[in-house]
């Protein structure tokens, strides 16, 4: 495990010494956050990294797991879904199971902490089945911005029990009655995904997954999932492929509390078949973050072709390889990306575009590595993890204290 001292070389004794004297006033307390997956996805990413790093900065910090069966999952995903402002048939079933699967989890699970944080749609309900005794904060990691007006409804009930709400974004704000903060997410620059990694271990790396590096390296590093636009990704290649020659990856793990996964696959295994064969099209279903990084460190463009995106941690992480990042102008991702400068962003949904974007990069290499030194400089500025040790800090105490 890090400490907050490993993390001085890169930000510098300025921010190791505000995080210490932000803690000192939180020491006797004991906060909570909640969501509902350990892996697979953003929000685990980055808990994986706070949680253990609030800890050892002194400010007790647990973590819990709301436990969902098949059902409950797929409806959350439909959740997430609408909330990105697709239809939902919001359904009298669907909504039972939702709020139950949170009285039930609320029965068995004891909270005595000062302040609760609770990640996303899946475990918001629970707000409702705690006699309240400290304050609660709805964590909303997703694209808010045009929200089936149906389900908004429905889950304002429990939002506007909750004390603040965070947003990754200043345009997810809502008409509510409730303080909203925005965080823009971050990334851990020692963990297994974001560290240095040795050449040995990215060359290991790339073999078991057969990963020729003799020719230009796309990678899309995503769930499978439809707002990721992994089709779009295969067209966008083939259009790339037919000027310049090369090769794409597609890794995508799945995620416990996403359904949807298998069968977006399915679909993208359909599409990129015929090229499968001859390696030129690599589609990876492992989980793990050597394998991320390494993947991140050896691709000569990364891509992100998102059509929704709440913020976009493979965005960051990306960025932070110094590596050119070609991406789409959706959700947080323009909060990290200016076109030209620090990366290249295209209008979602535009193939053509997307491919452009891409030969711009591969065909002017000196460029490309201009954009990769200038966005690796604004993670260090805005995105690592210790600011958003910061902002968390200041609303525990702004809460608290
Ligand atoms: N991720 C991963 N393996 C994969 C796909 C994704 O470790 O095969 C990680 C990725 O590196 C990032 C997170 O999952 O840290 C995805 O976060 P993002 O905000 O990009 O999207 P989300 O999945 O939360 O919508």
């Amino acid at each position: 495990m890090h400490s907050l001292e490993d993390y001085r070389p890169i930000v510098g004794n300025d921010v190791y010494a505000d995080i210490h004297r932000r803690a000192r006033k939180l020491y006797p307390k004991h906060y909570v956050h909640i969501n509902s997956t350990y892996a697979g996805g953003g929000v685990a990413e980055m808990l994986q990294s706070l949680i253990p790093l609030m800890n050892n900065t002194g400010i007790d910090t647990g973590w819990r797991v709301l436990a969902g069966n098949a059902d409950f999952f797929n409806t959350t995903k439909k959740f997430h879904n609408g909330l990105q402002g697709e239809d939902v048939n919001l359904t009298e079933v669907k909504k039972h199971l939702y709020v139950t699967q949170n009285e039930d989890f609320a029965t068995y699970t004891h909270i005595m902490h000062e302040c609760v944080v609770v990640h996303d749609p899946q475990p918001l309900p629970l707000v409702k089945f705690y006699k309240k005794k400290q304050p609660w904060v709805w964590r909303c990691h997703i694209d808010i911005t045009h929200p089936n007006a149906e389900l908004w409804d429905f889950l304002a009930e429990f939002i506007i029990r909750y004390d603040a709400m965070i947003i990754s974004n200043e345009s997810y704000r809502k008409d509510l009655p409730i303080e909203q903060r925005v965080f823009p997410p971050a990334i851990d620059p020692l963990s297994a995904k974001n560290m240095d990694l040795a050449p040995m271990l990215v060359r290991k790396n790339l073999d078991r997954f057969g990963v020729g590096t003799d020719k230009p390296l796309l990678v899309q590093i995503s769930r499978f999932d439809k707002w990721k636009d992994p089709l779009g990704v295969v067209r966008a290649f083939m259009k790339v492929k037919q000027e310049v020659d090369c090769r794409l990856v597609l890794c995508g793990s799945m995620a416990a509390d996403d359904p949807e996964g298998e069968v977006i696959y399915k679909h993208v295994e359909e599409e990129a078949r015929p090229h499968l064969e001859s390696g030129d099209l690599i589609l990876i279903q492992f989980e793990s973050n050597v394998l991320v990084n390494a993947l991140q460190r050896s691709a000569t463009v990364l891509l992100q072709k998102s059509l929704r995106e709440g913020f976009g941690l493979t965005v960051t992480e990306g960025l932070w390889k110094g590596k050119p990042v070609v991406s789409t102008r959706v959700g947080g991702i323009p909060l990290q990306i200016t076109d030209g400068v620090n990366g290249l962003l295209v209008d979602p949904g535009d193939d053509d575009a997307f491919a452009e974007a891409i030969l711009r990069a591969l065909r002017d290499p000196d460029w490309a590595a201009e954009l990769g030194r200038n966005g690796k400089e604004t993670v260090r500025e805005k995105f690592l993890m210790t600011r958003l040790m910061s902002d968390y800090l200041d609303l525990m105490c702004d809460l608290t204290c």
